[in-house]
């Protein structure tokens, strides 16, 4: 990967078949890996990640095959939502949620991948109710200790977890995390080991707490190394959908 631009790795996707085509070889990719490491495939769901393209060309992705679709910022999913409604297409929040977008949140999202507070749970839980809804929520982790802004430490996710619990409308379904931006591997994978021995921990503790105790983790340049420690969600975007101008500290301030 190094010393290869984003463009020349990560062409764009313009036509169904390039969609389809770009969503096999990331499947097959997910598959390679888990058969490496003894898994079965069957147990990594693959979310595309849409999130700066335009909703023409997502209609497309949706043409080949993509029933759920990763967003980072509640106003673009939003509006997403509004034009490909006719579609059916069901959407995950997998970015950061201030409490004055909750109730947007409760109107059109199927899942949250990135709670971290119990001021966005508390919100949620008021506009969910009000909308007669429930939804699937994942824990968002900080794996990477002081490199990033946004998630648990991970002996806060104990604590956290069980006061969820009062909140009937939000399904815990597993804890999320990003991994470090960097080229040495063995950080990356330090990271994705971390979460998952978070889960091993609070299973081994009560396993209501985190029902199915998925682990979203692995993007574009990682979902490899992910789903060889464990993975059972990746967030990929620019290996379906094409390189993406907006620089990454737009959406993870450091
Ligand atoms: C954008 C994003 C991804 C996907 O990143 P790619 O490099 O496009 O695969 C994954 N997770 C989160 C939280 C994101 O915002």
């Amino acid at each position: 990967m190094a010393g290869m631009s984003g463009a020349q790795q990560y062409p764009d996707a313009v036509t169904v078949d390039d969609f389809r085509a770009n969503l096999a070889a990331v499947r097959a990719r997910i598959d390679a890996a888990a058969q490496r490491v003894g898994r079965d495939p069957a147990q990594i769901r693959l979310l595309p990640v849409s999130k700066t393209v335009p909703a023409d060309r997502v209609r497309l992705a949706i043409e080949a095959g993509c029933t759920m679709l990763g967003e980072n910022k509640v106003q673009e999913a939003k509006a997403k939502a509004a034009d490909l409604a006719d579609t059916g297409v069901a959407w995950s929040l997998i970015g950061h949620l201030q409490t004055n977008k909750a109730k947007d949140v409760a109107a059109f999202a199927d899942e949250f991948q990135a709670l971290d507070s119990l001021r966005v749970a508390r919100a949620l839980d008021r506009r969910l109710q009000a909308a007669g809804r429930q939804l699937d929520v994942l824990v968002q982790v900080n794996t990477s200790a002081e490199e990033q802004k946004y998630g648990l430490a991970p002996d806060e996710v104990d604590t956290f977890l069980r006061d969820l619990a009062e909140f009937e409308t939000l399904r815990v379904r597993g804890l999320m995390t990003l991994a470090l931006f960097t080229d040495d591997t063995e950080r990356i994978r330090a990271c994705f080991r971390r979460l998952r021995a978070v889960r091993d921990r609070v299973r081994a503790e009560d396993p209501a707490l985190l029902g199915p105790g998925e682990l979203s983790m692995g993007m574009s340049g990682d979902y490899e190394l992910a789903v060889e420690e464990g993975s059972t969600c990746v967030r990929v975007g620019q290996a379906i959908f094409g390189a993406r101008a907006t620089p990454d500290a737009y959406y993870w301030p450091g």
